[in-house]
């Protein structure tokens, strides 16, 4: 079958994986008395506070959301600023801006793509020279592979800064054999986007080993509002009685959509596996072309939401436009990840321009995601391969 016919099967860059048990997990919160604040949420909560090795978990609508109670629960506001990566998803950026702080960026290091240490360190020397240092910084644990977060929280304790990890790309995966989000980030902000490492559809979990931020993002998240007796600022007389103590939004989770979290939670180490053996096949596919395949670490487990490769322009005259159309052509959903959060048009009206992170700008210029999900066959890693070869080596 020549693959511009139109009966070659489209293969996603990405897909869920919906298993029997999640959808009888689903279907039993919709024949239950709850549809949304029931006992699902609670026991989703504790279930990915448990494996994330976190004393608190708050599930929140998206982790949009998300972020930006992360951000209002650490005091973010108008004066506040906020640096993050620009190799990110928007989020990570306006997140400070929903809460009217300023947003600046760090660049990355070309070899991990995370939030580069070495850029962070100079940036803060001369920050501090400015007077002008952070109160928040965003790093994002790209593709899955957790930043280098002792040397950041190192610097956070120099500095004064917090830090909110987003590790929307990172279920599951661990730096040194612990958890993500479980030591030195403040507040953890993780995705249950229909394309992330589990999914509830839309959705997300900010976690914290801190007491007072969790009560901050619970209430947060509900309208800013109690009914905890015990925390009322106004004498109770009443029953009936709920405070309003803080302007806050409807950022709740559903039952529905934490059932389904549940259920996926608990397949998440077979989930891992299985990117993880995709991604290995991937690397001794791709190995003899012009490519630079993803980094590999020796301390961290990577949760592979992305298997993102670089065309190497020292070795091919092929550009990145040539692979990715070659790829659509050929039926495969190839994708980039990220076009640098500083160059879009909203933020260069903001005073960022090209030029401005060029690690950054290099990786993307060159940048292209392969699909990789769970349950993509060898025969599909080797279609990829196939379009990849005949393009790059013709
Ligand atoms: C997906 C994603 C988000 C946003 O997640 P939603 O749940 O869709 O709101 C934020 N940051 C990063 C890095 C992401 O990949």
């Amino acid at each position: 079958m020549h693959p511009d016919d139109a009966a070659t099967p489209w293969l996603p860059y990405s897909c869920q994986t919906i298993s029997e048990e999640d959808i009888a997990a689903v279907v039993s919160v919709l024949r239950s008395p709850y549809l949304t604040q029931g006992p699902q949420i609670p026991a989703f909560e504790a279930a990915f506070a448990e494996r994330h090795a976190v004393r608190h978990a708050v599930a929140v609508s998206n982790a949009t959301a998300g972020l930006h109670l992360a951000c209002l629960a650490l005091g973010v506001g108008p004066g506040s600023l906020v640096w993050t990566s620009p190799n990110s998803f928007l989020a990570s950026a306006n997140c400070a801006l929903y809460c009217g702080a300023d947003i600046d960026f760090v660049d990355i290091d070309p070899h991990t793509r995370n939030m580069g240490v070495d850029a962070l360190r100079a940036k803060l020397e001369q920050a501090a020279r400015q007077r002008r240092l952070p109160d928040v910084l965003i790093p994002v644990d790209f593709a899955g592979l957790p930043c280098a977060m002792q040397e950041i929280r190192a610097l956070a304790d120099t500095y004064g800064f917090r830090i909110i990890e987003d590790a929307s790309h990172a279920t599951g995966a661990s730096d040194q054999g612990h958890p993500v989000g479980s030591r030195h980030a403040d507040l953890t902000v993780f995705s249950f986007h229909a394309v992330k490492i589990v999914t509830t559809a839309e959705g997300g979990m900010v976690t914290t080993q801190d007491a007072a931020l969790a009560e901050q993002l619970r209430l947060l998240r509900a309208h800013g509002m109690t009914r905890d007796v015990a925390a009322f600022q106004l004498p109770c007389t009443d029953p009936w009685v709920y405070e309003q103590q803080a302007l806050g939004f409807n950022y709740r989770m559903t039952d529905v959509q934490a059932a389904l979290g549940l259920s996926q939670l608990a397949r998440i180490d077979v989930l891992h596996a299985l990117r993880q053996t995709l991604a290995g096949r991937y690397d001794a596919l791709l190995a003899s072309l012009p490519l630079r395949l993803p980094p590999r670490s020796a301390q961290a487990v990577c949760a592979w939401h992305l298997y993102v490769v670089e065309i190497d322009e020292t070795r091919t005259p092929v550009t990145r436009a040539t692979v990715f159309q070659a790829l659509r052509d050929a039926r495969i959903g190839a994708n980039v990840h990220y076009i640098p959060i500083h160059t879009q048009p909203f933020y260069r009206a903001r005073g960022f321009a090209p030029g401005d992170f060029p690690a950054a700008e290099h990786y993307y210029s060159r940048a292209l995601s392969l699909p990789l999900f769970p349950a993509m066959t060898s025969a599909q890693q080797q279609r990829v391969t196939d379009c990849l070869q005949h393009t790059l080596r013709p």
